[in-house]
């Protein structure tokens, strides 16, 4: 087909709004097309040379698609910029401009030679590739009629703007297939696995519908990532799938990781849960990949943290989530190192696992993670794992993972299958929604430090344990121990205070459990006021709560040792928070 019969396609489907006209007329437009044209089509139709998980941009700007339009047109930069500007549209000018502009070049292009031409624009860099691009954009837009135009400067400045998704597409495509809507969710099933939809348009128009059954993941092409239903206690989780697997609900951000090795080449790709090609952002995970993953071919996916190498513990979300930027990649890596959780397989050498129990799937993802079990050094993990069916244990297990600052808990039905852009009962999350729930700050007493290491060696103390006064047994009993979040000055400071009060012996009114023991303990006297996000409860601090995500808001001087909030008053904290 013509470009110029794609043109008037774009234009008829630029001036209607009922999704019900713009499927009928995708139908329409699909079924003149060849296999290849369609697939390259369904692209040209999203803005676009390649399916969009593809990181292939035009990077040409607006100032670099006028270059191309006056070079092509032969008219002053000036006067095409003011009266385009006047029309309000790029688009609109060009068509404007080319309709008055005699020219000797004009041919019938093809959707094809198009496409061909647009794809060697997007893929082209470094040094001359803005003269490059400027110049076969300006020869395509000297062969094609002014309607074409209009289109064709569209795309490499992403406006195309039809007004469907990706979800018109398939319906046209059922549409196309049978008449109706009716294939549209065996269509859309291939697509969850496969979300290429130029692809998918191909393989119907070549092999049929039932190919649709036989669509397999591949690696570099992401598989629309399942979701997990919601509840809020053990015994729910219980009546609903029964004797499941347990995993911390680790809050960062999910990674589906594609990796193969040929001839002793690794590849590795990273999508975000957006389906976005993230690769380029996480060199440290790219390496923890290459380095121990063992296997020909694999998909499969983790909840990727920030980890403080110093204390142990992970990141809150805030400080994991710097790690999503563009630039400095390389110096935030440093600061903020990731751990990747492994928690699922989709594909391994060949065989697609989509359709295995979930038992099966960790089975086999387990042999072919290589980890040292060093937490220092291993970058992927496997998620920690336990089989429960008991709600009390779940419970248990869940206040456990809260303490630890981790979000909470994810229950894994033992034979569930993995199902691709589906929200279903085979995950379910059980944590709790937090967000300001506790609007007072909490004062306490900072009751001892352990030694840092890394840059934290600068400071002396890596982590500081804080407690509570509690009344009755007129001891402090801890809540927290914190070890992120505080500026290089504060830091100095603490350490400034603390050498004073150092004191080998654990002071006698301290009550604290084992795993909290400090490196040096404090004499009581330092009170620092602390923000969190939540109260949890907590079964390593002695106060029988922990705070989660502590921060430090400032020093109290003004405050004694005394003055601290009592464990009373945190436990109606607690009632309160429960509240909202
Ligand atoms: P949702 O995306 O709303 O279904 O919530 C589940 C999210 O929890 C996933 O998308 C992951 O990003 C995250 N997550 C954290 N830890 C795990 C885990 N162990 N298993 C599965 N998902 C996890």
């Amino acid at each position: 087909m013509k470009f110029v019969e794609l043109a008037a396609y774009f234009e008829k489907i630029e001036h209607v709004s009922s999704r019900l006209t713009i499927t009928s007329l995708l139908a329409e437009l699909f079924n003149k097309l060849s296999p290849e044209e369609l697939e390259k089509t369904v692209y040209l139709l999203q803005g676009k040379v390649v399916p969009s998980f593809q990181k292939i941009e035009f990077g040409m700007a607006e100032k670099t698609v006028i270059k191309a339009i006056v070079l092509a047109l032969n008219i002053d930069k000036s006067y095409f910029e003011k009266e385009s500007k006047k029309m309000g549209d790029l688009g609109k000018a060009v068509e404007f401009f080319k309709k008055q502009f005699i020219s000797f070049e004009e041919k019938a292009l093809t959707i094809l030679d198009t496409h061909k031409e647009l794809y060697k624009i997007a893929v082209a860099g470094g040094d001359k590739s803005q003269e490059y691009k400027i110049n076969s954009l300006s020869f395509l837009i000297r062969q094609l009629d002014p309607l074409s135009t209009r289109y064709l400067v569209r795309i490499p400045l992403a406006l195309m703007r039809l007004g469907f998704s990706d979800m018109t597409v398939l319906d046209a495509y059922s549409w196309m297939i049978g008449g109706d809507k009716t294939l549209r969710p065996l269509i859309e099933h291939a697509y969850h696995v496969r979300p290429d939809l130029g692809y998918i348009g191909r393989i119907l128009k070549e092999k049929g519908i039932k190919e649709m059954q036989k669509i397999q993941p591949v690696i570099c092409t992401p598989i629309i990532m399942m979701r997990a239903e919601r509840l809020s206690s053990g015994k729910e989780i219980i009546d609903q799938i029964g004797e499941c697997a347990i995993e911390p609900k680790y809050d960062g951000f999910r990674l589906q990781i594609h990796y193969k090795k040929e001839n002793n080449k690794a590849e590795v790709r990273l999508f975000s849960r957006s389906l976005e090609d993230v690769t380029y952002m996480y060199p440290d995970v790219i390496e923890g990949v290459k380095k121990q993953i063992i296997a020909k071919e694999i998909i499969f996916e983790g909840e990727a943290i920030g980890f403080d190498p110093t204390t142990g513990s992970f990141l809150p979300f805030q400080e994991t989530v710097q790690r999503k930027r563009k630039y400095d990649i390389i110096q935030k890596a440093k600061e903020i190192p990731l751990k990747l959780f492994s928690f699922d397989l989709l594909y391994l050498n060949g065989i697609n696992y989509i359709h295995e129990p979930f038992v099966e799937r960790r089975k086999q993802l387990e042999t072919v993670i290589q980890a040292k079990g060093d937490v220092l050094k291993d970058i992927v993990v496997l998620a920690p794992h336990i089989l429960m069916k008991d709600p009390v244990k779940i419970e248990k297990n869940f206040d456990t993972a809260i303490a630890q600052g981790l979000e909470g808990i994810i229950a894994k039905k033992l034979n569930g299958t993995y199902q691709p852009g589906a929200r279903g009962w085979n995950w379910i999350k059980f944590k709790r929604s937090y967000s300001s729930k506790i609007n007072d700050t909490i004062d306490c007493l900072v009751m001892g430090y352990d030694f840092g290491k890394g840059k934290r060696t600068d400071f002396g103390i890596g982590a500081f344990l804080v407690g509570i006064f509690d009344k009755r047994q007129e001891k402090y009993a801890t809540v927290a121990k914190i070890g992120t979040g505080l500026t290089d000055e504060e830091w100095r400071t603490l350490e400034l205070r603390s050498k004073k009060l150092e004191s080998k012996i654990k002071p006698d009114n301290y009550y604290v459990d084992k795993q909290m023991v400090c490196d040096v303990w404090i004499s009581p006297s330092i009170v620092v006021e602390i923000r969190a996000d939540e109260i949890t409860k907590s079964p390593v601090h002695t106060a029988g709560l922990a705070l989660r995500f502590p921060r430090l808001e400032r020093f109290r001087d003004d405050k004694r040792e005394t003055d601290t909030t009592t464990l009373s008053e945190l436990k109606k904290m607690l009632i309160e928070q429960e509240k909202v």
